[in-house]
């Protein structure tokens, strides 16, 4: 893959990538199916990716008519690389197996070990015989969206069809390598104002964001309306919050520490609670709540902004539910996508149908959704939110500092490109953005790190 990686930085065209011959194998981040085991007893926080995610050449995989192979130039850490290493809920190989009985092509991913990521930018250096919109040399980002399109129930909204997946978490082949196959219908344009590791960090969690947020399928948020934010500074916050700015909404946003409050004021949050200093009891020990802690909950953030939540941008899960339930505006809406600290959930129902809320649910987002989340990175009316940026070779670390909570944003990975800040094309749009906006994340952990850095010292 070094040719086709020295080719790119040379500019080639896409006939001169077409003349490069694809490798028997290449190299990418896994998992594997005889380990699954290795952290059975230990505690959720002991469970170490650094132990169990292996870079090594893999097999390439032959391509499908409806599929582009892909030169990775970057990708991302998500959360559900976390998950496949840790092994939790439940080892992703099943999801492998289930994908390989569908069909002839779906095979292929039923593998003894598991090529993981959900992100990624480079370019095509291959496109299978019944993709029509995208060729050889084309720089691209891809989004997780898998899905057949000769599914009808696909044709709604893909996120409803039955056999709707996500690629590198429930199939096989994900962007954490110097290559991947993906199917033509994930393919967006790479934003040209970003390097690749830039490129690379934002479609799973902004559009998820988006679908959360701004589309009809979510909470459809409208100008003024309070939005609770959990895990503003985060993977899913910091796009979220970047919405609620733009579409003239409230944010609040909940981070748990000083550094991160400087970051949202940074990004234009007045109202934040830190909610470590404020120490919410939300549950008294494992079976009961407080609806007292609520209560302080809810009354902090009336103090910040004057009203309660019309939205509240849920993901932590057991921790939060109770709390985010009570907290949200008489016929408010609850939008939960995800469940971090616990999917078993615990709410007041009296609390929600009393005061005729609701709880709606997201997962990812389809292809439309995708497209104008990534449309308006490209216009340059969203910035990547990356913090830092890993070498393949270090991936381990960089999903266990996820699995921590030790990040901030999204941390990018560096798969072909040999350093970062490569692959920008347009610098026009780029001023236009500015660097501050650009680099904001980066810059807020550099000056993290040299604190931690001190505080050890002392
Ligand atoms: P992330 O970058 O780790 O951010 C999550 C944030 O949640 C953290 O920054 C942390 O912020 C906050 N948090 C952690 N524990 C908390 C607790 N006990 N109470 C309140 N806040 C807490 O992860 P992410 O990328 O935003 O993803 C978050 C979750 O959503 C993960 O479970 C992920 O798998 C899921 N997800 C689902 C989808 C989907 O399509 N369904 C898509 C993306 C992500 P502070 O410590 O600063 O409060």
């Amino acid at each position: 893959m070094q040719e086709f990686a020295k080719a790119i930085v040379a500019g080639a065209s896409g006939e001169e990538l077409l003349n490069i011959p694809i490798p028997e194998t290449y190299r990418a981040a896994f998992v594997k199916k005889d380990e699954v085991s290795m952290f059975n007893g230990l505690p959720t926080a002991q469970k170490d990716p650094r132990l169990s995610l292996h870079v090594d050449e893999v097999p390439v995989p032959e391509m499908a008519p409806d599929e582009v192979t892909v030169a990775v130039m970057a990708s991302s850490i998500n959360f559900n690389t976390v998950w496949t290493s840790i092994f939790e809920p439940l080892p992703t190989f099943g999801f492998l197996s289930r994908l390989g009985r569908s069909g002839h092509w779906e095979k292929r991913h039923d593998l003894p070990y598991h090529v993981v990521g959900s992100d990624g930018s480079g370019v095509i250096i291959r496109v299978g015989s019944a993709v029509r919109n995208w060729k050889v040399g084309d720089r691209i980002a891809i989004h997780c969206n898998y899905v057949d399109d000769q599914d009808p129930s696909a044709h709604d909204d893909s996120m409803l069809a039955s056999n709707q997946r996500i690629w590198g978490f429930e199939s096989n082949f994900g962007g954490l390598g110097d290559l991947t196959v993906v199917k033509a219908n994930q393919i967006m344009p790479k934003p040209k104002h970003l390097s690749w590791e830039e490129a690379a960090v934002n479609a799973l969690t902004n559009s998820t964001s988006y679908r959360m947020l701004v589309s009809q399928n979510g909470a459809a948020m409208k100008q003024g309306d309070v939005v609770l934010i959990w895990g503003a500074s985060g993977g899913l916050g910091g796009y979220a919050v970047q919405y609620v700015l733009n579409g003239g909404g409230i944010p609040v946003g909940v981070v748990s520490s000083p550094e991160k409050i400087k970051l949202l004021n940074d990004m234009g949050v007045e109202a934040v609670i830190d909610r470590h200093a404020a120490n919410y009891r939300f549950w008294k020990d494992e079976f009961h709540q407080d609806e007292s802690e609520w209560r302080r909950f809810g009354a902090d953030i009336r103090r910040l902004v004057g009203e309660d939540p019309d939205i509240v941008f849920e993901h932590p899960g057991r921790q939060t539910m109770g709390a985010s339930v009570f907290v949200a505006k008489r016929g408010g809406i609850i939008m939960t996508c995800a469940a971090t600290t616990g999917y078993m959930i615990e709410y007041d129902n009296r609390h929600l149908w009393m005061k005729l809320k609701s709880i709606k649910s997201s997962h990812f987002a389809n292809y439309r959704e995708a497209w104008e989340a990534n449309r308006l990175l490209q216009k340059g009316m969203l910035y990547p939110i990356i913090s830092k940026t890993y070498k393949l070779t270090d991936v381990g670390e960089a999903a266990y500092a996820v699995h921590q909570n030790i990040h901030e944003g999204k941390i990018g990975v560096l798969c072909l490109a040999d350093d970062e800040d490569q692959g920008i094309e347009d610098f026009e749009m780029r001023d236009k953005v500015g660097e501050n906006k650009l680099r904001l994340f980066r810059n807020h952990a550099k000056y993290f790190e040299k604190n931690r850095h001190q505080a050890g010292q002392e």
